[in-house]
């Protein structure tokens, strides 16, 4: 419920800086935490972000800077300097964190030939919103992504997983009808919230491209109103295109999103109930990670990707393709030898 709240809040707060030319800024939700001892250096990891992408800045935030950027977030209101209870993370030394952060940019650059234009990524233990006076910590907040800049939470590495394939009717999910949805290792879980967080910065470079980007994303992945209707119906089609409201049996929900009957399957519960940025940004984190599962289940959504990629892409940093990329066929969502650890 929580959860719910906070996004459509940002979703509201998104569309509203959409209309005033702010840059906009999403969160990704996450669940869990896990810590490790081997992995990358920190020393190498920011060589590597820099060499490889030209991400000039990687800190540990204080807490200066995290009311800094909870001010970005609150469209610049001036905030209390003091975070009750603030804490800081330093991911350490050693961290198989990096691995999963280095991976997950790696993945995009593959799939788009380029990045959004990062500048900084920087470590806090937890997301804040302020309201009503009061910093309110955020712990399902795994990242967050806004113009140029990437913060990544402690928890960033436990957030749940794509189906593994369409939904038929022939498979099932914890009983139910739909596709099974896997649990990750932290790996593969902070590479995937990674992936989803450049999908915003890709949301920002589809804007300069086009700024009807979203009515267009909209009409391709059936969005109206705020409410999402499975798109490859072709009433739905002949609605949307008409700017009607299309029928209740055919709106996709966050309670019946992995069901078969759906004609093209959105990726993920947060892609429904976070609303249509979420849903971007899920779409685009899959083309990056599982191309053929997105394209399987929601080919109207594949399509508009690939035939956008081409503007987009000159609104990215150009990067090099490296092996290890989702899209350049390695698999990168399998089935964890065993749940996410929990702490
Ligand atoms: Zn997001």
């Amino acid at each position: 419920m929580r959860e719910i709240q906070q996004k459509t809040s940002r979703v509201s707060s998104t569309q509203q800086q959409q209309a005033s030319g702010v840059p906009f800024i999403q969160k990704q939700s996450k669940q869990q935490t896990t810590a490790q001892a081997t992995g990358m250096t920190r020393t190498t990891f920011d060589q590597e972000v820099n060499t490889r992408f030209g991400i000039t800045t990687v800190r540990n935030g204080t807490m200066q800077d995290q009311v800094l950027s909870v001010q970005r977030y609150s469209r610049g209101a001036t905030l209390p300097t003091t975070i009750p209870g603030w804490q800081s993370w330093d991911p350490g030394s050693q961290s198989p964190k990096y691995d999963a952060i280095l991976a997950g940019i790696q993945d995009l650059a593959n799939a788009f030939g380029g990045i959004p234009p990062v500048q900084s990524i920087s470590f806090f233990h937890s997301a804040y919103d302020y309201s009503n006076g009061n910093y309110i910590q955020q712990p399902n907040t795994g990242a967050d992504y806004s113009a140029g800049i990437l913060n990544v939470y402690h928890q960033f590495d436990s957030i749940s997983s794509f189906p593994v394939a369409r939904s038929t009717t022939a498979t099932t999910a914890g009983g139910r009808p739909g596709a099974p949805i896997p649990a990750l290792n932290p790996h593969q879980s902070g590479r995937q919230t990674i992936s989803h967080e450049l999908g915003h910065g890709i949301a920002e470079a589809a804007h300069l491209a086009n700024p009807n980007v979203f009515q267009d994303f909209n009409l391709a992945a059936g969005w109206h109103n705020g409410h999402l209707y499975d798109a490859g119906n072709t009433q739905v089609q002949s609605d949307l295109s008409q700017g009607n409201t299309p029928g209740a049996q055919f709106e996709i929900t966050a309670a019946n999103w992995n069901n078969p009957r759906w004609i093209d399957q959105p990726m993920s519960r947060y892609a429904v109930s976070g609303g249509q940025s979420e849903d971007f940004a899920e779409s685009i984190a899959a083309f990056a990670q599982v191309p053929s599962v997105l394209q399987a289940r929601a080919p109207r959504r594949y399509a508009f990707i690939q035939s956008n990629i081409a503007s987009w892409r000159a609104h990215l940093r150009s990067v090099t393709a490296q092996a290890g990329g989702g899209a350049s066929g390695n698999p990168v969502r399998t089935r964890s030898p065993q749940p996410p650890r929990r702490d």
